[in-house]
């Protein structure tokens, strides 16, 4: 990962270096098809975004395309809202496969007929092991595999055997076809990998159709072929599986495209997998796929994070073929930036303390005008409303502040944004001994919130009018895990945040906010970026997410590294 966090768009990386010198050479016609191959067996998550960005921005780039595959061989745990979601996701991050959407599971008659072929040519065989003895025959690292007692049937016996298998003549487990290969390969994957095995499930595309379904190795490959694939990208873990990737294609003869392994995303705080991911979902532990704190697509789509930021962390991250772990706080700071430059910034109160200004006229408001966003002028100024009562943030105030505490507290200044300086008089006490109210005074020479006689204060705080405040719910999020690496844990649902959702009633909203449309992104001043939940907020009832403070602690990292 680039520690300079520079923008990166134009950054070359291994996989762009092949693909550059397979277009000088002339190589699959100087053409780059590539593709995207999700199983429909889970929602899609933020490793995935790594991997869409990087294949469908490889055919952006080079004027190629990219497709979308439905990598669907095994029915038992793949479903219809999968795909509909999946679709939704890639979608939503900016991309298009312009029609170019397949389904491995539409090629079954043709991997059938493949798979003859390998019979024929005596490359596939029948086995009727079970599969405990298959597993125990393949041998370890350590030790070489031994040769299945049926690994010698002839072709004829095989072609039989396979077709009784696909007319359901056998139980599942009962036999399985196999690639004949190497037995005592140092690659255990070459050593006679399993090719069709025996599944009497229902397929969410093909139906009933078969009984008999291709592994991953023998379909991926295929497809790839089929789709005139010319650079197949896939994560480091299929690395040994390139042996066999290439042994299927140079044995069958067809159209061989190149398999290229880059380095998963991990990223801290946070568990990519969908095995754990289904289990957080079914565990209870979240509300849903899409809940803000999940890292999936739809999470941190919900979460209120943008396109945009996604891809630019996907970018910054670059392309290797070493492992590493992203910090989260990256990933943070990209959508900090692009917030930055286009969220409007308002005023909300979220913990609110009553503020009575005394020597403020009773019935008066008046309106003063505030900055839409600073980095950009052109979004223009609007008028919030000032009055008597006001309120300010709980923790704006303390009673008796520590020395670094340069905020309110009795006999104290400060500035109110926009608005003018006021000083602390008194503070009232409810029955149960809380604070329930500041006596203030202001001073109205500094309206605007500047003063005349070059006065300064340590603090400016956000306000909002008593009278005009609209209230709102806002769901604080933090990180969903309180270490680095859950995934590492022995139970990872174990070390999840306690406080990785807190939820606050009656938070005291400028006015103009209360018909906000749900999506709607800003910058609540002080407090952080914030996002109109598109499930939950509605007009008149509006409910945001918090998508990330303002603290910048991936600045903070990158000046720490340059220290060292
Ligand atoms: P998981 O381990 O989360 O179940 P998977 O690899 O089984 O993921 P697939 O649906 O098969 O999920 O993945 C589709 C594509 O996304 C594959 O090409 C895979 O290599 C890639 N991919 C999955 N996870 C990551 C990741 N963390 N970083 C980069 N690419 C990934
Ligand atoms: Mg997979």
């Amino acid at each position: 990962m680039d520690k300079t966090g520079a923008s990166a768009s134009e950054r070359s990386h291994f996989i762009r270096q092949i693909i550059e010198e397979d277009i000088a050479s002339g190589k699959y016609g100087g053409k780059v098809i590539t593709r995207f191959p999700p199983e429909p067996n889970g929602y899609l998550h933020i490793g995935h975004a790594k991997s869409i960005c990087l294949n469908f921005g490889l055919a952006f780039q080079y004027h190629g395309r990219c497709h979308l595959r439905f990598d669907d061989t095994n029915p038992m745990k793949e479903n219809l809202e999968y795909v509909e979601s999946i679709k939704e996701d890639v979608r939503w991050l900016g991309f298009d496969w312009k029609g170019h959407e397949y389904f491995a599971s539409d090629y079954f008659d043709q991997l059938y007929e493949y798979a003859i072929e390998l019979i024929k040519s005596g490359n596939a065989y029948v086995d009727s092991l079970s599969p405990e003895q298959i597993r125990h025959y393949r041998g370890t690292l350590s030790e070489p595999g031994k040769p299945s007692p049926y690994r010698d049937r002839s072709v004829e016996e095989n072609l039989e055997l396979f077709g009784k298998m696909r007319k359901g003549e056998f139980a599942e487990g009962e036999c399985v076809l196999r690639a004949k290969i190497d037995m005592s390969s140092p690659n255990i994957v070459m050593r006679d990998p399993t090719l069709y095995r025996i599944r009497y499930r229902h397929h969410h595309r093909s139906g009933g159709k078969w009984c008999i379904y291709p592994m991953y190795d023998f379909a991926h490959c295929l497809s790839d072929s089929i789709e005139g694939i010319t650079h197949s990208l896939c994560s480091l873990e299929f690395e040994n599986n390139r042996e066999l990737y290439d042994w299927i294609l140079d044995k069958l003869n067809v159209y061989h495209p190149k398999q290229i392994e880059f380095a998963r995303l991990n990223l801290s705080h946070t568990v990519l997998s969908k095995r754990k991911l289904i289990r957080l979902v079914e565990g209870g532990y979240v509300d849903g796929w899409d809940d803000p704190r999940m890292p999936t697509i739809s999470g941190f789509k919900r979460r209120g994070y943008t396109p945009a930021s996604i891809r630019d962390f996907c970018e910054r991250i670059g392309v290797a073929r070493r492992d590493s772990m992203v910090d989260l706080a990256l990933l943070e700071h990209c959508v900090r930036e692009d917030l930055n430059k286009h969220a409007m910034r308002v005023m909300v109160v979220l913990r609110p303390l009553r503020v009575v200004i005394d020597n403020y006229p009773e019935n008066d408001t008046e309106l003063l005008t505030a900055i839409n966003n600073p980095e950009d002028r052109e979004m223009g100024t609007r008028q919030v409303p000032f009055s008597r009562v006001i309120y300010i943030e709980r923790d704006d105030f303390m009673e008796d502040p520590p020395k670094k505490f340069f905020r309110l507290a009795p006999g104290r200044e400060v500035r109110l944004r926009y608005a003018y300086f006021i000083r602390c008089t008194d503070v009232i006490r409810d029955e149960s001994g809380q604070i329930s109210e500041l006596r203030c005074t202001y001073d109205p020479a500094t309206r605007g919130g500047d003063s005349p006689d070059g006065r300064k204060v340590k603090a400016t705080l956000h306000w909002v009018s008593a009278a005009h405040a609209v209230r709102a719910t806002v769901r604080l999020y933090d990180h969903l895990f309180i270490v680095e690496n859950p995934a590492e844990e022995e139970d990872f649902t174990a070390c999840i945040n306690p406080g990785s959702l807190e939820t606050l009633e009656g938070c005291m909203l400028e006015p103009g906010l209360e018909n906000t449309p749900p999506g709607l992104r800003y910058q609540f001043e002080r407090l952080g970026y914030f996002y109109a939940d598109h499930k939950d907020s509605a007009p008149g009832r509006p409910v945001f997410n918090r998508i990330v403070t303002l603290r910048d602690t991936w600045a903070r990292i990158q000046k720490q590294q340059q220290k060292k």
